[in-house]
């Protein structure tokens, strides 16, 4: 068996007094696409948040390829990470958020060859092109020079995708990528995301979209109240559940 390409082993946090991850467990095999779902407040940002230290656990570790995310071993002791080493160790993960976080004086292009231009220091020639072929593989051919408020918020959520990917990243981490788009750019969002899974990235997503969670995920996390109370195919999640949890917040969502 091989392991894991990320891994949370036991993951505590806490806002002050609220305990808002109670212990969580995810393995996420190479090329899986695992969808968490859950009602608002059950610890879904906060888990994925973690999974690249943008959180640092209160217990416990997140593991990528067996590593330990912001933390080196020195000796036989577990040190926590400098900046740089942590930054290194993010460049792996690419991260989506639902509020695009583009930065906004700047050109769909300039956005996705931004990363890979100041850290891997690649020639401006070599970083425009694979910034030019990304945004054609997301749909938006011709964008290149618009600014994010001349696109509309799925093309703005398409380049952020873009960008994510040029750091060439093992793991995507979505968190609720089309909540904050009108319904009818949904459809294109997710047909790129679709794209990915068909193509082999491993992703992690979090999402309120059933019927694609249902469609592309390999497996279906349901959190509830900082755990996760159950994961499995979307089959059984979605039509086998007899927990009481998940049957009462799959009766409010579907
Ligand atoms: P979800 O994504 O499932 O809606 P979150 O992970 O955002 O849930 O939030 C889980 C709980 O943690 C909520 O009670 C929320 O108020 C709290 N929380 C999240 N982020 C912070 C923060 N930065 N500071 C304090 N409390 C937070
Ligand atoms: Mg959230």
């Amino acid at each position: 068996m091989s392991w894991p390409l990320l891994k949370a082993d036991n993951i505590h946090k806490y806002f002050g007094s609220n305990h808002v991850l109670r212990g969580v467990d995810l393995e996420v095999r190479k090329g899986q696409v695992q969808c968490v779902i859950g009602p608002s407040g059950s610890g879904k940002s906060t888990l994925l948040r973690c999974l690249n230290f943008l959180e640092r656990p209160d217990q416990g570790y997140v593991y990528l390829d067996g590593e330990p995310i912001g933390y080196a071993w020195s000796g036989n002791e577990l040190r926590e990470m400098r900046p740089a080493g942590l930054a290194r160790q993010r460049e792996r993960m690419g991260m989506v958020f639902q509020s695009f976080n583009l930065f906004a004086h700047l050109s769909a292009l300039d956005n996705v060859k931004l990363a890979p231009r100041l850290v891997n220091g690649i020639s401006e020639g070599v970083a425009r092109q694979q910034a030019a072929d990304l945004l054609a593989a997301v749909g938006l051919q011709g964008k290149e020079d618009h600014k994010p408020a001349q696109l509309s918020g799925g093309q703005q959520q398409r380049v952020a995708i873009a960008r994510a990917l040029a750091m060439k990243p093992e793991v995507m981490l979505f968190d609720e990528p089309t909540s904050a788009l009108d319904p009818e750019l949904v459809g294109d969002v997710l047909d790129v995301m679709r794209g990915l899974a068909d193509d082999g990235m491993t992703m992690v997503i979090v999402t309120h979209e059933m019927s694609f969670a249902a469609d592309v995920a390999d497996q279906v996390v349901f959190m509830d109240e900082g755990n996760v109370v159950e994961a499995g195919t979307p089959e059984d999640i979605f039509s086998r559940s007899s927990h009481p949890r998940t049957v009462s917040f799959l009766s409010r969502v579907l």
